[in-house]
Protein backbone atom coordinates (compact mmCIF):
# COMPACT_ATOMS: atom_id res chain seq x y z
CA UNK A 1 0.00 0.00 0.00
CA UNK A 2 1.06 3.84 -0.90
CA UNK A 3 2.28 5.55 2.19
CA UNK A 4 0.97 9.44 1.53
CA UNK A 5 2.08 12.48 4.36
CA UNK A 6 -0.74 14.70 4.32
CA UNK A 7 -0.10 17.91 5.93
CA UNK A 8 -2.60 20.85 7.03
CA UNK A 9 -1.89 23.98 7.89
CA UNK A 10 -3.64 26.59 10.14
CA UNK A 11 -6.44 28.08 7.65
CA UNK A 12 -7.22 24.20 7.04
CA UNK A 13 -7.69 23.26 10.73
CA UNK A 14 -8.69 26.68 11.84
CA UNK A 15 -12.24 25.63 12.83
CA UNK A 16 -14.26 22.70 14.36
CA UNK A 17 -16.00 22.82 10.70
CA UNK A 18 -12.54 22.80 8.93
CA UNK A 19 -11.08 19.72 10.90
CA UNK A 20 -13.86 17.69 10.08
CA UNK A 21 -13.61 18.62 6.49
CA UNK A 22 -9.91 17.61 7.02
CA UNK A 23 -10.97 14.27 8.40
CA UNK A 24 -13.41 13.65 5.66
CA UNK A 25 -10.73 14.07 3.44
CA UNK A 26 -8.15 12.06 4.89
CA UNK A 27 -11.17 9.48 5.14
CA UNK A 28 -11.38 9.07 1.63
CA UNK A 29 -8.30 8.93 0.75
CA UNK A 30 -7.97 6.15 3.27
CA UNK A 31 -10.82 4.51 1.35
CA UNK A 32 -9.13 4.42 -1.72
CA UNK A 33 -6.55 2.06 -0.25
CA UNK A 34 -3.73 4.85 1.06
CA UNK A 35 -1.91 4.69 3.97
CA UNK A 36 -1.99 8.29 5.53
CA UNK A 37 -0.33 9.77 8.14
CA UNK A 38 -1.58 13.21 8.99
CA UNK A 39 0.24 16.21 10.11
CA UNK A 40 -1.18 19.36 11.48
CA UNK A 41 -0.22 22.79 12.47
CA UNK A 42 -1.83 24.52 15.10
CA UNK A 43 -5.36 25.96 14.13
CA UNK A 44 -4.59 29.79 12.56
CA UNK A 45 -3.89 32.12 14.81
CA UNK A 46 -3.31 30.40 17.87
CA UNK A 47 0.36 30.23 17.60
CA UNK A 48 0.74 34.26 17.36
CA UNK A 49 -1.58 34.01 20.07
CA UNK A 50 0.34 31.90 22.01
CA UNK A 51 3.76 33.91 21.49
CA UNK A 52 1.65 37.45 22.15
CA UNK A 53 1.03 35.41 25.63
CA UNK A 54 4.30 35.13 26.18
CA UNK A 55 5.98 38.35 24.99
CA UNK A 56 2.73 39.69 27.55
CA UNK A 57 4.05 38.28 30.34
CA UNK A 58 7.97 38.79 30.33
CA UNK A 59 10.05 40.66 28.43
CA UNK A 60 12.33 37.75 27.92
CA UNK A 61 10.98 34.79 28.30
CA UNK A 62 13.05 31.74 28.29
CA UNK A 63 13.90 30.05 24.90
CA UNK A 64 12.66 26.76 26.41
CA UNK A 65 9.31 27.88 28.56
CA UNK A 66 8.59 29.55 24.75
CA UNK A 67 8.83 25.65 23.06
CA UNK A 68 6.53 24.59 25.56
CA UNK A 69 4.24 27.32 25.21
CA UNK A 70 4.11 27.27 21.11
CA UNK A 71 3.83 23.55 20.79
CA UNK A 72 0.93 23.14 22.64
CA UNK A 73 -1.25 24.50 19.96
CA UNK A 74 -0.36 21.68 17.20
CA UNK A 75 -1.01 19.69 20.26
CA UNK A 76 -4.36 20.77 20.17
CA UNK A 77 -5.13 20.32 16.70
CA UNK A 78 -3.41 16.75 16.80
CA UNK A 79 -6.33 15.91 19.47
CA UNK A 80 -9.21 17.32 17.84
CA UNK A 81 -8.44 15.68 14.31
CA UNK A 82 -7.97 11.95 15.92
CA UNK A 83 -11.35 12.58 17.30
CA UNK A 84 -12.47 13.62 14.45
CA UNK A 85 -11.39 10.92 12.22
CA UNK A 86 -12.62 8.34 15.18
CA UNK A 87 -16.06 9.52 14.92
CA UNK A 88 -16.31 8.88 11.22
CA UNK A 89 -15.16 5.11 12.04
CA UNK A 90 -11.44 5.81 11.19
CA UNK A 91 -8.53 4.39 13.56
CA UNK A 92 -6.65 6.98 14.46
CA UNK A 93 -4.42 8.17 17.25
CA UNK A 94 -2.63 11.73 18.32
CA UNK A 95 1.26 11.87 18.67
CA UNK A 96 3.35 14.58 19.88
CA UNK A 97 7.17 15.17 18.47
CA UNK A 98 8.44 13.58 21.86
CA UNK A 99 6.15 10.52 21.11
CA UNK A 100 7.01 9.22 17.77
CA UNK A 101 10.17 10.29 18.68
CA UNK A 102 11.33 13.20 16.70
CA UNK A 103 14.83 14.03 17.79
CA UNK A 104 16.11 17.75 17.16
CA UNK A 105 19.32 19.67 18.18
CA UNK A 106 18.13 22.03 20.93
CA UNK A 107 18.29 25.44 19.23
CA UNK A 108 14.88 26.32 21.18
CA UNK A 109 12.53 27.95 18.72
CA UNK A 110 14.57 26.59 15.34
CA UNK A 111 15.73 23.23 16.31
CA UNK A 112 17.08 21.12 13.38
CA UNK A 113 15.39 17.91 13.28
CA UNK A 114 18.45 15.29 13.77
CA UNK A 115 16.25 11.54 13.76
CA UNK A 116 13.02 10.27 13.44
CA UNK A 117 12.13 6.42 14.76
CA UNK A 118 9.78 5.44 12.17
CA UNK A 119 8.62 2.29 14.44
CA UNK A 120 5.31 3.95 16.30
CA UNK A 121 4.14 5.61 12.55
CA UNK A 122 4.91 1.93 10.79
CA UNK A 123 3.05 -0.04 13.45
CA UNK A 124 -0.25 2.43 13.53
CA UNK A 125 -0.11 1.82 9.53
CA UNK A 126 0.51 -1.57 9.96
CA UNK A 127 -2.51 -1.74 12.03
CA UNK A 128 -4.98 0.21 10.07
CA UNK A 129 -4.70 3.96 12.22
CA UNK A 130 -3.76 7.40 11.11
CA UNK A 131 -1.36 8.55 12.89
CA UNK A 132 -1.98 12.01 13.76
CA UNK A 133 1.22 14.09 14.32
CA UNK A 134 1.60 17.34 16.04
CA UNK A 135 3.82 19.15 13.31
CA UNK A 136 6.69 21.72 14.42
CA UNK A 137 8.10 19.98 17.42
CA UNK A 138 10.38 17.78 18.38
CA UNK A 139 12.80 16.98 21.50
CA UNK A 140 16.58 17.54 21.97
CA UNK A 141 18.35 15.05 23.89
CA UNK A 142 17.64 16.12 27.22
CA UNK A 143 14.22 15.40 27.05
CA UNK A 144 13.31 18.82 26.40
CA UNK A 145 10.21 20.23 23.89
CA UNK A 146 11.63 22.11 21.23
CA UNK A 147 9.92 24.22 18.32
CA UNK A 148 11.34 23.98 14.52
CA UNK A 149 10.73 27.65 13.25
CA UNK A 150 7.31 29.36 12.49
CA UNK A 151 6.26 27.24 9.61
CA UNK A 152 8.05 24.20 10.76
CA UNK A 153 5.07 21.90 10.09
CA UNK A 154 6.08 21.60 6.91
CA UNK A 155 9.13 20.64 7.96
CA UNK A 156 7.95 18.16 10.12
CA UNK A 157 5.97 16.69 7.36
CA UNK A 158 8.23 16.27 4.86
CA UNK A 159 10.75 14.27 6.97
CA UNK A 160 8.39 12.06 7.79
CA UNK A 161 7.84 11.62 4.53
CA UNK A 162 11.37 11.06 3.84
CA UNK A 163 11.53 8.22 7.17
CA UNK A 164 8.81 6.36 5.99
CA UNK A 165 9.75 6.55 1.79
CA UNK A 166 5.95 7.66 1.30
CA UNK A 167 4.62 7.81 -2.16
CA UNK A 168 4.58 11.56 -2.02
CA UNK A 169 4.50 14.62 1.15
CA UNK A 170 0.91 16.29 0.08
CA UNK A 171 0.91 19.99 1.73
CA UNK A 172 -2.54 20.89 2.04
CA UNK A 173 -3.52 24.56 2.32
CA UNK A 174 -5.55 27.82 1.15
CA UNK A 175 -4.21 28.37 -2.01
CA UNK A 176 -4.44 25.58 -5.09
CA UNK A 177 -1.11 25.35 -5.62
CA UNK A 178 2.14 27.36 -6.83
CA UNK A 179 1.06 29.27 -9.36
CA UNK A 180 3.09 31.11 -12.29
CA UNK A 181 2.40 34.87 -10.08
CA UNK A 182 0.54 35.64 -7.16
CA UNK A 183 -3.16 35.24 -8.48
CA UNK A 184 -4.19 37.97 -6.40
CA UNK A 185 -1.96 40.16 -8.24
CA UNK A 186 -2.21 38.86 -11.68
CA UNK A 187 -5.45 37.85 -12.70
CA UNK A 188 -4.69 35.27 -15.76
CA UNK A 189 -1.91 33.68 -13.50
CA UNK A 190 -1.44 29.98 -14.62
CA UNK A 191 -1.65 27.42 -11.73
CA UNK A 192 1.70 25.07 -12.57
CA UNK A 193 1.48 21.51 -12.94
CA UNK A 194 4.95 20.54 -11.81
CA UNK A 195 7.79 22.87 -10.70
CA UNK A 196 11.32 21.76 -9.80
CA UNK A 197 12.82 21.61 -6.14
CA UNK A 198 15.64 24.21 -7.30
CA UNK A 199 12.99 26.45 -8.53
CA UNK A 200 10.75 26.07 -5.58
CA UNK A 201 13.64 26.81 -3.23
CA UNK A 202 14.30 30.10 -5.18
CA UNK A 203 10.85 31.29 -5.65
CA UNK A 204 10.56 30.55 -1.61
CA UNK A 205 13.96 32.48 -0.70
CA UNK A 206 12.53 35.06 -3.21
CA UNK A 207 9.60 35.87 -1.62
CA UNK A 208 6.94 33.63 -2.06
CA UNK A 209 5.22 32.04 0.90
CA UNK A 210 3.14 29.36 -0.40
CA UNK A 211 6.09 26.60 1.40
CA UNK A 212 8.95 26.85 3.59
CA UNK A 213 12.07 27.06 2.50
CA UNK A 214 13.35 24.55 4.78
CA UNK A 215 10.67 22.26 3.56
CA UNK A 216 11.92 22.64 -0.47
CA UNK A 217 15.26 22.11 0.89
CA UNK A 218 14.61 18.60 2.72
CA UNK A 219 12.64 17.54 0.21
CA UNK A 220 14.67 18.09 -2.50
CA UNK A 221 17.57 17.05 -0.68
CA UNK A 222 15.99 13.49 -0.60
CA UNK A 223 14.36 13.78 -3.52
CA UNK A 224 10.69 12.87 -1.97
CA UNK A 225 7.96 14.54 -3.78
CA UNK A 226 6.13 17.10 -2.73
CA UNK A 227 3.10 18.43 -3.32
CA UNK A 228 1.16 21.58 -2.83
CA UNK A 229 -2.97 21.65 -2.91
CA UNK A 230 -5.69 23.10 -1.48
CA UNK A 231 -7.71 21.50 1.57
CA UNK A 232 -10.73 23.85 0.37
CA UNK A 233 -11.43 23.00 -3.27
CA UNK A 234 -11.03 19.26 -4.52
CA UNK A 235 -11.42 21.15 -8.04
CA UNK A 236 -7.65 20.99 -8.59
CA UNK A 237 -4.53 18.17 -8.05
CA UNK A 238 -2.31 21.44 -7.05
CA UNK A 239 1.62 21.65 -7.73
CA UNK A 240 3.77 18.95 -7.95
CA UNK A 241 7.36 19.68 -6.98
CA UNK A 242 9.98 17.25 -8.62
CA UNK A 243 13.51 16.46 -10.29
CA UNK A 244 14.28 18.21 -13.22
CA UNK A 245 14.13 15.39 -14.86
CA UNK A 246 10.73 14.31 -13.92
CA UNK A 247 9.35 17.86 -14.38
CA UNK A 248 6.62 17.87 -17.10
CA UNK A 249 7.03 22.08 -17.73
CA UNK A 250 10.46 23.34 -18.68
CA UNK A 251 9.51 26.79 -19.60
CA UNK A 252 12.02 29.56 -19.46
CA UNK A 253 10.45 31.60 -16.66
CA UNK A 254 8.23 29.14 -14.11
CA UNK A 255 7.27 32.00 -11.91
CA UNK A 256 7.20 35.87 -10.95
CA UNK A 257 7.91 36.50 -7.35
CA UNK A 258 8.14 39.43 -5.26
CA UNK A 259 9.20 40.63 -1.15
CA UNK A 260 8.19 44.24 0.28
CA UNK A 261 11.03 43.14 2.79
CA UNK A 262 13.25 45.05 1.44
CA UNK A 263 15.48 47.94 1.75
CA UNK A 264 19.15 49.82 0.35
CA UNK A 265 21.50 51.86 2.32
CA UNK A 266 24.41 53.28 -0.13
CA UNK A 267 27.27 55.02 1.18
CA UNK A 268 28.13 58.08 -1.18
CA UNK A 269 32.04 58.61 -1.93
CA UNK A 270 33.79 55.84 -0.37
CA UNK A 271 37.63 55.52 -1.49
CA UNK A 272 37.82 53.05 -4.27
CA UNK A 273 40.52 51.05 -2.93
CA UNK A 274 41.15 47.44 -1.30
CA UNK A 275 39.78 46.77 1.77
CA UNK A 276 36.28 48.88 1.47
CA UNK A 277 34.12 46.35 1.44
CA UNK A 278 35.25 44.30 3.93
CA UNK A 279 35.16 47.63 6.08
CA UNK A 280 31.52 48.35 5.30
CA UNK A 281 30.21 44.86 5.31
CA UNK A 282 32.39 43.37 8.23
CA UNK A 283 30.82 45.68 11.17
CA UNK A 284 27.10 45.13 9.33
CA UNK A 285 27.86 41.37 9.76
CA UNK A 286 28.88 41.55 13.01
CA UNK A 287 25.65 43.49 14.13
CA UNK A 288 23.82 40.09 12.44
CA UNK A 289 22.38 42.00 9.88
CA UNK A 290 21.52 39.84 6.70
CA UNK A 291 22.45 41.09 3.79
CA UNK A 292 21.02 40.52 0.20
CA UNK A 293 22.46 42.30 -3.02
CA UNK A 294 25.12 44.20 -2.89
CA UNK A 295 26.39 46.71 -5.81
CA UNK A 296 29.68 48.79 -6.41
CA UNK A 297 29.79 51.06 -8.74
CA UNK A 298 33.03 51.67 -11.27
CA UNK A 299 34.89 54.12 -9.21
CA UNK A 300 35.52 57.88 -10.67
CA UNK A 301 38.62 59.70 -9.48
CA UNK A 302 39.36 57.37 -7.13
CA UNK A 303 35.84 57.52 -5.36
CA UNK A 304 32.90 55.05 -5.39
CA UNK A 305 29.45 54.37 -3.95
CA UNK A 306 28.58 51.28 -2.27
CA UNK A 307 24.74 50.15 -1.91
CA UNK A 308 23.32 46.90 -0.75
CA UNK A 309 19.79 45.92 0.51
CA UNK A 310 18.91 44.12 3.89
CA UNK A 311 15.39 43.48 5.45
CA UNK A 312 13.19 46.42 5.94
CA UNK A 313 13.21 45.78 9.76
CA UNK A 314 16.57 46.04 9.85
CA UNK A 315 16.98 49.38 7.89
CA UNK A 316 17.07 52.08 10.85
CA UNK A 317 20.14 49.37 12.49
CA UNK A 318 22.27 49.48 10.00
CA UNK A 319 22.06 53.09 9.15
CA UNK A 320 23.06 53.35 12.53
CA UNK A 321 26.33 50.98 11.78
CA UNK A 322 26.76 52.89 8.93
CA UNK A 323 26.73 56.61 10.50
CA UNK A 324 29.06 55.19 12.72
CA UNK A 325 31.55 53.90 10.27
CA UNK A 326 30.89 56.86 7.84
CA UNK A 327 33.85 58.95 9.03
CA UNK A 328 36.18 56.08 9.34
CA UNK A 329 36.13 55.42 5.94
CA UNK A 330 36.40 58.77 4.26
CA UNK A 331 32.37 58.38 3.14
CA UNK A 332 31.35 61.79 1.83
CA UNK A 333 27.10 60.87 2.52
CA UNK A 334 24.91 57.94 4.03
CA UNK A 335 21.33 57.46 1.97
CA UNK A 336 18.79 54.89 2.08
CA UNK A 337 15.22 53.83 0.87
CA UNK A 338 12.71 51.84 2.88
CA UNK A 339 10.03 52.00 0.01
CA UNK A 340 12.18 49.19 -2.53
CA UNK A 341 10.76 46.20 -3.26
CA UNK A 342 12.50 42.94 -4.81
CA UNK A 343 11.23 41.61 -7.88
CA UNK A 344 12.34 38.09 -8.97
CA UNK A 345 11.65 35.83 -12.20
CA UNK A 346 12.94 32.14 -11.84
CA UNK A 347 13.53 29.11 -13.88
CA UNK A 348 15.43 26.30 -15.13
CA UNK A 349 14.99 27.33 -18.30
CA UNK A 350 17.28 30.13 -18.39
CA UNK A 351 20.01 28.23 -18.05
CA UNK A 352 19.61 27.01 -22.02
CA UNK A 353 18.57 30.60 -23.39
CA UNK A 354 19.93 33.64 -23.79
CA UNK A 355 17.96 37.39 -23.76
CA UNK A 356 15.88 36.50 -20.82
CA UNK A 357 16.52 39.27 -18.92
CA UNK A 358 16.46 41.89 -22.02
CA UNK A 359 12.80 40.08 -22.18
CA UNK A 360 12.40 41.36 -18.68
CA UNK A 361 14.19 44.65 -18.66
CA UNK A 362 12.60 45.69 -22.36
CA UNK A 363 8.85 45.08 -20.21
CA UNK A 364 9.48 47.70 -17.31
CA UNK A 365 11.13 50.31 -19.87
CA UNK A 366 8.00 50.37 -21.83
CA UNK A 367 5.81 50.71 -18.66
CA UNK A 368 8.94 53.29 -17.73
CA UNK A 369 10.09 51.68 -14.87
CA UNK A 370 13.12 52.39 -13.23
CA UNK A 371 15.23 49.58 -12.21
CA UNK A 372 17.22 50.08 -9.05
CA UNK A 373 19.35 46.93 -9.05
CA UNK A 374 20.02 43.87 -10.57
CA UNK A 375 21.54 40.72 -9.62
CA UNK A 376 21.42 36.95 -11.11
CA UNK A 377 22.15 33.40 -10.66
CA UNK A 378 21.51 30.24 -12.79
CA UNK A 379 17.77 29.84 -12.50
CA UNK A 380 16.60 33.81 -11.49
CA UNK A 381 17.37 37.33 -12.29
CA UNK A 382 15.85 40.03 -9.71
CA UNK A 383 15.60 43.54 -10.02
CA UNK A 384 15.03 46.57 -7.27
CA UNK A 385 12.26 48.83 -7.89
CA UNK A 386 10.44 51.55 -6.33
CA UNK A 387 7.28 50.12 -4.10
CA UNK A 388 5.02 51.86 -6.21
CA UNK A 389 4.99 50.03 -9.44
CA UNK A 390 5.65 46.45 -7.76
CA UNK A 391 2.05 45.23 -9.05
CA UNK A 392 2.80 47.00 -12.82
CA UNK A 393 6.25 45.34 -12.75
CA UNK A 394 4.87 42.09 -11.78
CA UNK A 395 1.69 41.94 -14.70
CA UNK A 396 4.24 43.27 -17.53
CA UNK A 397 6.52 40.34 -16.97
CA UNK A 398 4.40 37.90 -16.21
CA UNK A 399 2.55 39.04 -19.85
CA UNK A 400 6.29 39.66 -21.46
CA UNK A 401 7.30 36.17 -20.81
CA UNK A 402 4.00 34.89 -22.05
CA UNK A 403 2.88 33.21 -18.69
CA UNK A 404 -1.05 33.66 -18.22
CA UNK A 405 -3.63 31.35 -18.53
CA UNK A 406 -4.28 31.27 -21.93
CA UNK A 407 -1.16 31.53 -23.53
CA UNK A 408 1.22 28.44 -24.21
CA UNK A 409 4.31 28.68 -22.29
CA UNK A 410 6.92 26.40 -24.39
CA UNK A 411 9.86 28.12 -25.52
N1 LIG B 1 2.04 26.81 14.04
C1 LIG B 1 3.38 27.15 13.60
C2 LIG B 1 3.37 28.53 12.97
O1 LIG B 1 2.35 29.15 12.89
C3 LIG B 1 3.95 26.12 12.69
C4 LIG B 1 3.25 25.97 11.38
O2 LIG B 1 2.12 26.41 11.19
O3 LIG B 1 3.82 25.40 10.46
O4 LIG B 1 4.40 29.01 12.61
MG1 LIG C 1 1.30 28.22 9.85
Amino acid sequence: MAVYVQKFGGTSVGSVERILAVAKRIANSVAAGNQVVAVVSAMSGETNRLSALGAELSAAPAAREMDVLLSSGEQVTSALLSMALTDLGIKARSYLGSQIKITTDSSHQKARIEHIDPENLLSDLNNGFVPVVAGFQGVNSDGDITTLGRGGSDTTAVAIAVALQAEECQIFTDVDGVYTADPRMVKDARLLETITFEEMLELASLGSKVLSQRSVEFAGKYATPLRVLSSFSNEFPGTLITNEETSMEKPVVSGITYSRDEAKLTLLGVPDIPGVAAKILGPIGRENIEVDMIVQNVGADGMTDFTFTVKREAYDHALNVLEKIKGELGASMVIGDKTIVKVSVVGVGMRSHAGVATIMFDALAEESINILMISTSEIKISIVIAERYMELAVRSIHKAFGLSDKAVSEA
